[in-house]
């Protein structure tokens, strides 16, 4: 008999509204995920100290752990703080350090994790991987998907904008990364999850299409369920392939390139996605999503992130290095550094014409 139906690994609890905050230990309590309230809370020491100070008052049975920074020898840190304090839950509350931190913590001492993103700045918050910088560099620990995710609209409007930027580059860069998958499926033969890449695709072409800015909690709603799909797709595909494409490699290549003069990741996914999409021969839809970022205040060449042509080009050609395996539009059409160069300056010329 075939398989009816699969399961999919995702959160008992996705809370997204202005205010989520300060029902925290009423859905945890109704969800059954904490009814004594016993807590243990990761948060950060800066921006976290002023939450928890608000916080405090409406979780009497929490216990506060401050995270040092994002490293694996952090995330061990905190679980030997927590291992003795009989909790019902560990709660991530904070940007995607602490709560990655907090979820490779909670997996290590065996409780389920309650992710609190306090911005929207990638696609991480709501995924089952735990990103840790170790002595080898920046490790991917597999972990358990969250049980519970809140995201309070209020609190992420706090936030400095370009945190809501770099999600927007993030969840737009989805769609030039499912028509790599595609491209890869038709010449390789690569199989293509249809549910992993339809929610991947979905989140882009809604942050795409809505009217709104980052201001507004239409928007904010919207790109808050973004990402949290994403992570999901991912979660489903079991690998980075609905949101991860030519648009990530360009941008993990600028990293190792010029480590200390990257940008934000959504600005330079953002601008990965737009020329990835220009490479694909479809100048219209590049100019679409370059029209996106720019309405949003989010960069469209590499000049506006502070690097010369020469230098982004020196990085489209290093990108497919940057993840050996996979195919992209990159990996197609194996472009010389000549060829790189006159693409991206046909592509500079149609999207700032
Ligand atoms: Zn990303």
């Amino acid at each position: 008999m075939p398989v009816l139906t699969r399961l999919i690994p995702s959160p008992v609890v996705v809370d997204i509204r202005p205010g989520a905050l300060d029902d925290l230990a009423s859905v945890l309590a109704d969800q059954r995920i904490s009814q004594s309230g016993r807590l243990a809370i990761a948060v950060s020491g800066g921006s976290g100290a002023r939450l928890r100070e608000r916080l405090s008052p409406t979780l009497p049975g929490a216990d506060w752990f401050e995270v040092g920074g994002g490293t694996i020898d952090d995330a061990v840190r905190l679980a030997d703080g927590m291992k003795s304090g009989r909790y019902d839950a560990v709660v991530g509350l904070g940007g995607g350090k602490v709560i990655d931190c907090a979820k490779y913590s909670a997996a290590r001492i065996g409780l389920p994790m309650v992710a609190v993103a306090t911005n929207l700045s990638h696609d991480g918050i709501c995924s089952p991987v735990s990103i840790l910088d170790n002595d080898a560099g920046r490790g991917s620990y597999g972990v358990p998907m969250p049980i519970a995710l809140l995201i309070d609209l209020a609190v992420i409007r706090e936030a400095p904008i370009r945190f809501v930027r770099s999600g927007i580059g993030d969840a737009l860069s989805n769609i030039s990364a499912v028509a790599d998958w595609e491209l890869s499926h038709r010449v390789n033969g690569e199989k293509v999850d249809g549910l992993a890449a339809a929610m991947a695709r979905q989140a882009g072409e809604a942050v795409l299409r809505h009217p709104g800015g980052c201001g507004d909690d239409g928007f904010l709603t919207v790109l808050s369920e973004g990402l949290v799909l994403s992570g999901i797709a991912m979660s489903i595909a079991g690998h980075t392939r609905p949101s991860s494409g030519a648009c990530h490699e360009i941008s993990h290549a600028i990293d190792l390139l010029y480590p200390k003069r990257a940008a934000s990741h959504g600005e330079q996914v953002g601008i990965g996605a737009a020329f990835a999409m220009h490479l694909r021969g479809d100048p219209e839809s590049s100019r679409i999503m370059a029209d996106a970022l720019r309405r949003h205040g989010l960069p469209v060449v590499a000049r506006e992130i502070g690097f010369s042509d020469e230098e982004f080009v020196r990085a489209v050609e290093f990108a497919p290095e940057t993840r050996p395996g996979r195919y992209t539009i990159l990996e197609h059409l194996d472009l010389t550094p000549e060829r790189i160069k006159d693409a991206y300056t046909d592509y500079v010329a149609s999207v700032t014409a």
